[in-house]
């Protein structure tokens, strides 16, 4: 998953226990990202030590409840993380709230990343539990309290530990870890964990998430030879990515046409990771001079997270950028700064480019327009015929983008009325996942040790798809594991079963349902906005359309 959405789904049900297991034995157990994408999070023990690789939140659609790490979250001694998003490092500060005060061993941009990030992440635990809380006091329901606080993150940070790519961390006499690139965000690694008890050592592969190669500014994933076991990404294994178009030319073309009718470019985006690609196609435009007749275009990032982020890019430049990147630093171009380009920090000054008289280019979060000040853009934005909005990632059903996407007319904003008379555009194949070509590619790098392969984060069968696609191809021992899966690291044999308890029905029921509601949604906004046309009209009128909405909310609400 590559988004920092940060919607919460099922935390409740995955808690912490207190019991402690050590019973001396080497095992790996899933928890998390099972059958399902998000929630990133693998238990092992060895030598009597407790360890995770990621310890992602879930994000969006959830499937199955995840089983609980099965120790105290204070016996758990270290942390591998293979990077910064929040599906595979959001839960650090509730593992830190629990008790955890280990070491947490990750690629020093992975570090800054989730300085940022987790401090983010805690921004808005707390902001939604405030927003509830106000709600319930109003309704005299009792108070929630936010999943974790600012404390916990600020805590958690203090117990990273940076490492640098390709070298060989030896964590303890029985532990030792190497992060190599996997080519999907600033600072992403795949892992080689080793690990001994007695005699016995094992070589575990952990893939992480992996890029799709000859991606702006970062650089390819690199693949690993060898190991006992591979964990896995199979995000798009059933999936194959159609040739990309060149971005900063179809980016041109659109603010051209925009700029012509005289309005601005908003586009929505994440603040790690998408924001940086754009400014990297926007520095193209100017210096390619794609843009005749607009040449001193400005562009304005709008997002205090992404200002920071931008920031960690060049401060790892050197380390994490790929060679046409770093030849341009070599030659003094700097691939993410360019004339016309300006950061807003402050709310004042966020408000400012409301009244800039010239067409613009905006790039604010956050990526669905579900918070921040992307909104605000939008409400100046949408009722402009001239303005264009365009969208440059995955839509989750039931977020504003979504419904932007779908074709919505109006939409309430900020309490208001907006009408959609904006150029609403899409521009896909901004991919950060490999598809299975290059998923299959990576997984053959292994063709001579022949690991067993466990195949995690995926949507639900595709999982088991996609190990059949490697037992094919390769002849390798594959299958994808549910949460609480657990198998013995010496014999490779699985000594405990998941309980596979499923949160929702069914995958297209639910998925159906989500989009059937997402209608319904909709159709409650287009009432909103007749309401407010119908302002002036004959009392009599409004009194009888008050009556029918009333007695249609009664019954519905039986
Ligand atoms: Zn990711």
């Amino acid at each position: 998953m590559d988004t920092n959405y940060n919607r919460i789904k099922g935390y409740k049900k995955r808690g912490f226990d207190t019991t402690e297991r050590g019973d001396g034995s080497m095992l790996l157990e899933f928890l998390g990202a099972a059958h399902e994408v998000t929630g990133s999070c693998h238990f092992i023990q060895a030598d009597g030590k407790n360890m995770l690789v990621d310890c992602g939140m879930e994000q969006g659609p959830d499937l199955y409840v995840n089983q609980e790490i099965p120790v105290n979250a204070a016996a758990i001694a270290y942390v591998f993380i293979t990077h910064a998003h929040i599906d595979h490092s959001g839960l650090l500060p509730l593992l830190y709230s629990r008790g955890f005060r280990g070491k947490i061993f990750a690629t020093k941009a992975t570090c800054e990343l989730c300085n940022i990030m987790l401090k983010d992440s805690a921004h808005i635990q707390m902001s939604e539990a405030e927003w509830k809380n106000r709600k319930a006091v109003r309704a005299g329901n009792p108070k929630v309290t936010p999943l974790y606080d600012m404390d916990d993150a600020i805590g958690v940070l203090e117990h990273f530990i940076a490492c640098d790519y390709d070298a060989k961390v030896e964590v303890d006499e029985s532990v030792t870890v190497r992060f190599v690139d996997a080519g999907h965000l600033l600072g992403s690694s795949s892992i080689e964990l080793w690990v001994t008890e007695g005699e016995q050592t094992k070589k575990l592969a952990f893939s992480g998430d992996i890029g799709t190669g000859n991606r702006p500014l970062i650089r390819n994933p690199e693949y690993i030879k060898d190991a006992d076991y591979v964990i896995m990404e199979s995000t798009y294994g059933n999936k194959l990515h159609a040739a990309p178009p060149d971005y900063a030319v179809t980016l041109a073309e659109v603010i051209k046409d925009t700029f012509i009718r005289g309005g601005n470019v908003v586009i929505p985006a994440f603040s790690v990771g998408r924001t940086q690609e754009l400014l990297y196609f926007m520095r193209r435009i100017k210096s390619e001079h794609l843009l005749p007749g607009f040449e001193d275009f400005e562009v304005y990032v709008d997002s205090p997270l992404s200002v920071e982020a931008t920031n960690v890019f060049h401060k790892n430049n050197s380390v994490c950028f790929n060679e046409e990147a770093k030849q341009l630093i070599a030659s003094g171009i700097n691939p993410l700064r360019f004339q016309g380009l300006k950061t807003s920090v402050t709310s004042d000054e966020s408000k400012a480019i409301n009244f800039i008289q010239k067409p613009v280019v905006i790039i604010s979060a956050s990526g669905m327009c579900e918070a921040g000040r992307i909104r605000h853009h939008l409400k100046h934005n949408l009722w402009r015929k001239d303005s264009t909005i365009i969208f440059v990632g995955f839509q989750v059903p039931g977020t504003l983008g979504n419904f932007l996407l779908n074709g919505a007319k109006q939409i309430r904003l900020f309490g208001e009325t907006v009408e959609v008379n904006a150029k609403i555009l899409n521009l896909p194949g901004i991919s950060g996942h490999a598809d299975k070509d290059q998923l299959t590619q990576w997984a053959g790098a292994f063709s001579e040790s022949a690991p067993k392969f466990f195949i995690v984060h995926g949507e639900d069968t595709n999982t088991d798809a996609f190990a059949a696609h490697l037992h094919q191809t390769f002849g390798y021992d594959a299958q994808a594991p549910y949460s609480g899966d657990t198998y013995d690291l010496v014999t490779g044999v699985q000594i405990k079963q998941g309980q596979r308890q499923r949160t929702l029905k069914r995958t297209k029921a639910s998925k159906a349902s989500t989009n059937v509601f997402a209608r319904l949604l909709t159709a409650g906004e287009r009432l909103l906005g007749l309401i407010h046309k119908l302002e002036g009209r004959p009392n009599k009128e409004l009194a009888k359309f008050a009556d029918q909405i009333n007695s249609l909310c009664d019954k519905w609400s039986k």
